[in-house]
């Protein structure tokens, strides 16, 4: 499946019409988001390590070049290979000269993002190499000819019901639907596959510096199996996924596994430093670390820098309103949720995918749970008003947020502004709500509680007690609610979109 900048609108709209997705989705970040709770509740200084792991990322990205080119060192005297991908296809080459040259026909994967960003299993399969995913989730994706949806659980889209299919259709018998026989089918699938591969393909959790590793977890072991049986290991890493020491990564292994799925560590936490050596009974003949820029450098010294701070753990995707009601796939590339709202657009053009940073309620939620504290709410508004810079946000938005700006910049026009509103909303509201409206906005309130501007505006209320009314405090009687006395908060009312908290 290739990328489709398309309209994310429509994707959206498909998404949201669809209940099953919807529950699906909502199901496991929940699930995800309570483990996360959980493991954060129990750390005395959670706060305290957020801010030292945002200060690592911010100094190894301020000094990536110094630590890219010690990264690189170290892995040539380990003796592995180390190739410098600035584009996708410049790493989808390189991986395919490799391939071809050691006469690959089956590789192994593990998890990873950055092969789905260059959509390397395609081009592998254009040359006749079978690429298998490893992944227990990437492997039912890889099945149903889908993508991923979520940075930790990429089948989080898919039931019960269609993972049996799809095994059945691999397997050309029927299978028991019990968990036990799905994985059991998977693992014994995937063992063949892991024998009979030529080559390993990963993705790269971290790299160190100091020591030319490549740090790769995972819960399942596939990552081992792909590092340790076939006679080639190639791994794709974004430039930006290094850390500069081993005291480093501790830091950020323990805020990535709680923030992703709740647990203290992942299960399987590999370190593998350059390829086999003599007397060494596993592990490659060759090992290549391709380092891939594929736009991130754009980024360096910009407004957005701080987006190459992210771990991929997920937890913004968990926590976002609009992620949970329309899933990964409505993004329409390779990474959902506010942290691809944000990178989508810098990586492959603002005038196409720019209409990702309106994907948010701008609830800021993300931001409070970024391991990294990445101000993706922030950087939102900054992709927006881009759009606008460019001349990319439709007419009619255009017009009413100039109207906006307008009415809220001076007193008087905002209280003429709010007096006419009165009148206009009048045949739409009832019970100090609007209860329907013409289209467009009528799509809009489908979806969402809008109150009516109240009877009596806040400064009205003041003026009424400047001037000693019974509502005065001076009166000696107790100040009404905002209810009471006809004021309105702005925010009162709204639903959350998904009818629970919108912030952890
Ligand atoms: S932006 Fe932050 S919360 Fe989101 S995936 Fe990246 S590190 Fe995790």
């Amino acid at each position: 499946m290739t990328a489709s900048a398309g309209s994310m609108y429509e994707r959206a709209a498909a998404a949201v019409r669809d209940s099953r997705l919807g529950e699906a989705v909502r199901r496991t970040t929940d699930s995800l988001r309570t483990g996360r709770r959980r493991a954060v509740r129990n750390m005395d200084d959670f706060e305290a390590l957020r801010e030292h792991a945002r200060r690592i990322r911010a100094h190894t990205v301020d000094h990536l070049d110094y630590y890219l080119a010690q990264l690189a060192g170290r892995v040539r005297e380990a003796g592995g290979h180390v190739f410098f991908a600035r584009t996708a296809r410049d790493a989808i080459d390189y991986v395919l000269e490799v391939a071809q040259r050691h006469r690959v026909r089956t590789v192994v994967k593990s998890k990873s993002m950055i092969s789905e960003e260059l959509e390397l299993n395609a081009y592998l399969a254009k040359r006749g190499i079978r690429a298998v995913e490893t992944d227990l989730g990437e492997y039912i994706v890889q099945l149903g000819g889908d993508r991923p949806a979520h940075l930790i659980t990429p089948a989080l889209h898919k039931s019960r019901a269609e993972i049996v299919r799809l095994f059945e259709q691999e397997a050309g018998h029927p299978l028991s639907p019990d968990t036990q026989s799905l994985t059991a089918f998977a693992r014994a699938r995937l063992r063949q596959e892991f024998l009979r591969a030529d080559m390993g393909i990963t993705g790269c959790n971290f790299a160190v510096a100091e020591t030319g590793s490549i740090c790769l977890v995972t819960n399942e072991g596939n990552g081992r199996m792909v590092t340790s049986l076939p006679r080639v290991q190639v791994t794709l890493m974004g430039m930006e996924r290094i850390v500069p020491t081993l005291d480093d990564l501790d830091v950020m292994l323990e805020l990535l596994a709680r923030s992703a799925t709740g647990q203290k560590l992942t299960v399987y936490t590999n370190l593998i430093t350059g390829p086999r050596r003599p007397g060494e009974t596993d592990g490659p003949e060759e090992l290549h670390l391709v380092i891939v820029d594929n736009g991130r450098s754009h980024l360096l010294g910009s407004e957005f820098q701080e987006a190459l701070h992210c771990i991929r753990c997920g937890a913004c995707q968990n926590v976002c309103p609009v992620y949970r009601h329309i899933g990964g796939h409505a993004y329409g590339w390779v990474y959902g949720g506010p942290i691809g709202a944000v990178i989508t657009p810098l990586l492959r053009g603002v005038p196409e995918w720019g209409q990702l940073a309106e994907a948010s309620s701008l609830c800021a939620a993300c931001t409070e749970v970024c391991p990294v504290k990445i101000p993706l709410h922030d950087m939102l508004i900054g992709l927006r008003h881009r759009v606008r810079e460019q001349g990319r946000a439709p007419l009619l938005y255009r017009a009413l947020f100039r109207l906006w700006a307008n009415a809220v910049a001076d007193s008087r026009r905002f209280g003429l502004a709010l007096r006419l509103w009165r009148i206009l909303q009048r045949p739409f509201v009832r019970d100090n709500y609007w209860r329907w409206a013409p289209p467009p906005l009528s799509r809009w309130l489908a979806e969402r509680d809008l109150p009516a501007v109240a009877p009596r505006s806040f400064r009205e209320w003041w003026q009424t007690r400047e001037a000693g009314s019974p509502d005065s405090p001076s009166s000696n009687r107790p100040v009404r609610s905002s209810h009471a006395t006809g004021t309105q908060h702005p925010g009162a009312g709204c639903k959350s979109p998904h009818g629970g908290e919108m912030h952890e």
